[in-house]
């Protein structure tokens, strides 16, 4: 590609973003950047201070001495906290269920979003999934994707990982939890998930991960103007 790329991938849990985010990245050669893995450290660092992830005060200063680091290679999950590779810890149950309340306070997320704007700086092509990638954290990305499926697609699909994991299944639980996150990322103050105006949007409730990463390749050779 002759010159470098922003590729902004934003969009709710369970409509297979980050896999359909990495495989874009290593079609592109891009870097990648999970911003949700940021979030995630954070509220980690709030669980191990003991503080209540409910008490805004008490998680933005935490926020503000966090040390957090990841990866942006994106055939490997790598997440730091102060130097601990906690990138399996970050996706257990307790970061989960605490992270919407970690990332709706503000301090937490303009801290986020400056290192994010860092990090999607350097000269090389990057695609940078999350939640506001494409409205707030790189406005002028020469791409934004927003990836949907319906609440009881995205549901089944994570049921169904649950249950590959040796986990027990319990769809209505999980249903019950892809709607209470929803309706919390979709209605807080700050950068609440929505599509940006010029993203485009793409609903992969009735499409599997190969046809999701060959269409969005596509869609950026064109919207790019560039070849493969
Ligand atoms: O993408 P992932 O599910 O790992 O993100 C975890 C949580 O981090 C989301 O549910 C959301 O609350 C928050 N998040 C965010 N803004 C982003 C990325 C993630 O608020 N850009």
């Amino acid at each position: 590609m002759s010159r470098s790329l922003v590729i902004a991938i934003d969009g709710p849990a369970g409509t297979g973003k980050s896999s359909v985010a990495r495989g874009l990245a290593v079609a592109m050669g891009a870097r990648y950047l999970d911003t949700g893995a940021m979030y995630r450290i954070v509220t980690l660092g709030v669980l191990r201070a003991g503080v209540d992830p409910a008490d805004a005060a008490a998680v933005a200063a935490v926020a503000a001495e966090v040390e957090l680091a990841v990866g942006h290679d994106p055939g490997e999950d790598r997440s730091y906290l102060a130097g601990e590779d906690v990138s399996t810890e970050i996706r257990g149950d307790a970061v989960t269920k605490a992270v919407s309340a970690v990332s709706a306070v503000p301090a937490v997320r303009s801290r986020l979003v400056a290192l994010q704007r860092e990090l999607a700086s350097a000269p090389d092509n990057v695609v940078v999934e999350g939640r506001d990638i494409g409205t707030v954290v790189l406005p002028a990305a020469d791409v934004k994707i927003f990836l949907t499926a319906s609440a009881e697609e995205r549901a089944r699909r994570r049921d169904a990982q649950n249950v590959a994991a040796g986990l027990p299944g319990d769809y209505e639980a999980v249903l019950a939890d892809v709607r209470r996150r929803d309706h919390l990322d979709s209605t807080r103050a700050v950068s609440p998930l929505r599509a940006a105006e010029d993203a485009v949007v793409v609903d992969t409730s009735d499409m599997n991960q190969a046809e999701v990463i060959a269409y969005l390749t596509e869609l950026v050779e064109q919207k790019a103007g560039v070849a493969r």
